[in-house]
């Protein structure tokens, strides 16, 4: 077994045991998946869509969350998945790009997109379903402050 496994079972094993709750961050998708009940997916700081995991990996909403998942490697030779690729780079984090830091990379985005910063919008039913299509996205810390209320 992984170092990384035992870690999860370890951290799963007191959280059973003690009742916890984690901030778990991470790249791994697969990880994510497996130890998460709930995921917010950030792109340069701020959140752009907050979901119970399982409708976040069958049903992204948010292009970006979509580009994400569409990279998650399926075991099994033949099973074939869509990749859906991102045009251009990550803008700078210390420069980050006006209005939707997501604008220079978005498939659907539109002029606006450059000029103002998305607000939230719930697209999901529960208290934390929210997310963004058009305009979501708060910054990381009030999305903490929402964690903290929620749990
Ligand atoms: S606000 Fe515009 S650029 Fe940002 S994710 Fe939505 S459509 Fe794309």
């Amino acid at each position: 077994m992984s170092i990384q496994a035992q870690v999860i079972n370890l951290l799963e094993g007191l959280q059973e045991q003690f009742g916890l709750t984690y901030l778990f961050i991470a790249h791994d998708l697969s990880v994510v998946e497996h130890i998460s009940t709930r995921i917010a997916v950030m792109y340069l700081g701020r959140v752009v869509e907050i979901a119970p995991a399982a409708e976040l990996y069958d049903t992204p909403l948010h292009p970006c969350s979509e580009a994400l998942l569409s990279a998650v490697p399926i075991p099994g030779p033949t099973v074939k998945r869509k990749r859906n690729m991102l045009q251009g780079d990550v803008p700078s984090p210390i420069r980050p790009s006006s209005g939707c830091h997501f604008h220079t990379r978005c498939p659907i985005a539109r002029p606006d997109c450059s000029q103002r910063a998305p607000v939230r919008e719930q697209k999901r039913p529960g208290p934390m379903g929210g997310v963004p299509l058009q305009r979501v996205a708060r910054a990381g810390a009030r999305m903490q402050a929402e964690l903290r209320a929620d749990s």
